[in-house]
């Protein structure tokens, strides 16, 4: 490729999206290739956004962030799982814990034998069989392999603000350029609809080749200009408000993510070394703002540090992400409530797959087809995942519970719970996102109760199973006994001391 003929590419926006973008494509990019990014200091960012999942380390290894650093510029945490509070009932928990549970035996996975086991009755609670939800409710951590060959995935809490200002630096000494600025109107092509140029308040005009639209919930490109439209899914995800406040730290310092169901919706916690992340998502039919800050407030682990922030949103997606010679990115690509975390891991993997084809131009249409089919199929399994975890509550007698129990469900959800319910199959399709293990934590977590289970665990002898069983559990239990506390792994890590390891009283 020569220089002349190299993309210039135009990042509108700079929060989580715009950075994650930038950073990538100055890694990635052959020389010559021109970013330019803009972004408005008196909009700023949504600001929120701070819990991820184990493929973030896709991202930033691809990077070569170093990670005792990443912790420390962003007071990031570990992160094991999330813990579903009272989201079947009132006082009860689960976690959908990242990682394995139990072992595979045959041909069948391991959720098979568990409820062949659970018919019988003589079933432990699945945590007993995952080495992230043991490590997790000890307030455990752990990185990589145990001394027994087990893996142990994880993620990161980290604070958005320091996420995004880390990855500038990193772009900008790849040789990004910033500017600030607030863009007022958006050029376009009067044949093919291409857009040309972004013009500033200023009078100025950022000159580009291909746009990346980052500009959060207002999309000024890709549906201000460009108007692909909006599926709205609201009839499947009805919140549409979320209020949020950081406090200071208090409590246990946990490994992992809150998700505490609450009258209208359910509150987040996300604990960072300097403060913890707390917000509620609500739907407005149901609660008013007034009653969500208070809620939020009555909720905390320490003092607010700041007032309550509302955040008004419509869960979908645009139509397409792709059009022209626009790609939309985060919130200006749609937005699904972040209660499984998946938000910048859309970011990441919308990403991935345009640095795939990276276009040298606008893209072929062929190319943009097939980004936009694979996106939809992304954000339909995402969104199932998501709605399982309210259809399948027994708060009866609250309003928005009951509303969201009886509600229309997606075709692709009713089959995969048809299957569940029927013989204790999950089917992992292509490549979605949430494997079985994902599924079964929150089928078996919600008490969606599977009629059956594959024959072939019936050939296993009662006794074999009960050992099987007990084998796993004892050997999971075993490899959490010497982890060394969260706080203390995390005090050394980012400390570049050597984790202390202990076993426990
Ligand atoms: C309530 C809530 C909780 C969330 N929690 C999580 C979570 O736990 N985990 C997760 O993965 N994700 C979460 N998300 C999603 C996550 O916050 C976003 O995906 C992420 O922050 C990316 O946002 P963004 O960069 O697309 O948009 P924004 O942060 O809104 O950035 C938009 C950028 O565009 C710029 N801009 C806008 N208009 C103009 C203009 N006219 N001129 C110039 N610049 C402009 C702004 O200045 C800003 O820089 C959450 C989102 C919400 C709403």
């Amino acid at each position: 490729m020569t220089e002349e003929a190299a993309t210039q590419f135009v990042i509108a926006g700079g929060g989580t999206a715009g950075w994650m973008c930038a950073a990538a494509i100055s890694r990635f990019a052959p020389p010559g290739t021109a970013i330019t990014l803009v972004e408005s200091d008196a909009i700023g960012t949504v600001g929120v956004g701070e819990a991820t999942i184990p493929q973030i380390h896709l991202f930033n290894s691809a990077l070569g962030l170093d990670e005792a650093e990443f912790l420390r510029e962003t007071r990031g945490s570990f992160k094991l799982g999330i813990e579903f509070d009272g989201w079947r009932r009132e006082g009860e928990a689960y976690m959908h814990a990242f990682g394995d549970i139990g072992r595979p035996l045959g041909l069948l996975p391991f959720h098979h034998y568990w409820l062949r086991a659970k018919e019988a009755g003589f079933a432990k609670p699945l945590q007993r069989f995952s080495l992230n939800e043991l490590a997790a409710r000890t307030m455990r951590m752990h990185r990589g392999k145990t001394a027994q060959g087990r893996e142990m995935p994880y993620a990161y809490h980290f604070d958005a603000g320091l996420y995004a200002a880390y990855l500038r630096k990193f772009a900008e000494a790849r040789g990004v350029t910033r500017i600030e600025g607030k863009i007022a109107d958006v050029v376009q092509d009067s044949e093919s609809g291409d857009i040309t140029a972004l013009t500033l308040e200023s009078g100025e005009d950022i000159q580009g080749s291909f746009f990346i639209d980052c500009t959060g919930f207002r999309a000024l490109l890709i549906d201000g200009a460009l108007g692909v439209g909006f599926d709205d899914w609201s009839r499947y995800l009805p919140c549409n408000r979320a209020m949020a406040v950081p406090c200071e730290g208090g409590g246990d310092f946990t490994p992992y993510t809150r998700a505490i169901a609450r009258k209208a919706g359910w509150q987040w916690r996300i604990p960072l070394q300097h403060r913890i992340g707390n917000g509620l998502v609500y739907c407005s039919d149901y609660l008013s703002d007034d009653e969500a800050s208070e809620t939020l407030l009555a909720n905390l682990d320490g003092k607010p540090l700041a007032d309550p922030r509302p955040i008004h949103f419509t869960t979908g997606k645009r139509r397409v992400h792709w059009k022209n010679n626009c790609l939309a990115v985060g919130l200006a690509a749609g937005f699904m409530e972040p209660m499984e975390s998946t938000s910048i891991h859309l970011i990441q993997s919308a990403i991935s797959r345009f640095m795939a084809v990276l276009p040298n131009g606008r893209g072929e249409q062929a190319t943009i087809d097939w980004f936009n089919a694979q996106v939809d199929f992304e954000w339909e399994r995402i969104r199932d995942f998501l709605v399982l975890h309210y259809t399948a509550n027994e708060r009866e007698g609250e309003p928005f519970w009951d509303h969201v129990r009886t509600m229309e469900l997606p075709g692709t959800l009713t089959a995969k719970l048809e299957q569940w319910k029927a013989s204790g199959f999950i089917h992992r399709e292509h490549e979605e996102l949430f494997t079985e293990v994902g599924w079964f934590q929150v089928l078996a977590g919600q008490g969606v109760r599977a009629e059956g289970y594959n024959p072939i665990a019936d050939a296993l002898p009662e006794a074999d199973l009960r050992a099987m069983l007990d084998e796993t559990e004892l050997a999971l239990i075993e490899q959490v006994k010497p982890m060394p506390r969260h706080l203390d792994f995390l005090q050394s890590y980012v400390s570049g001391a050597a984790p202390r390891t202990e076993v426990p009283a």
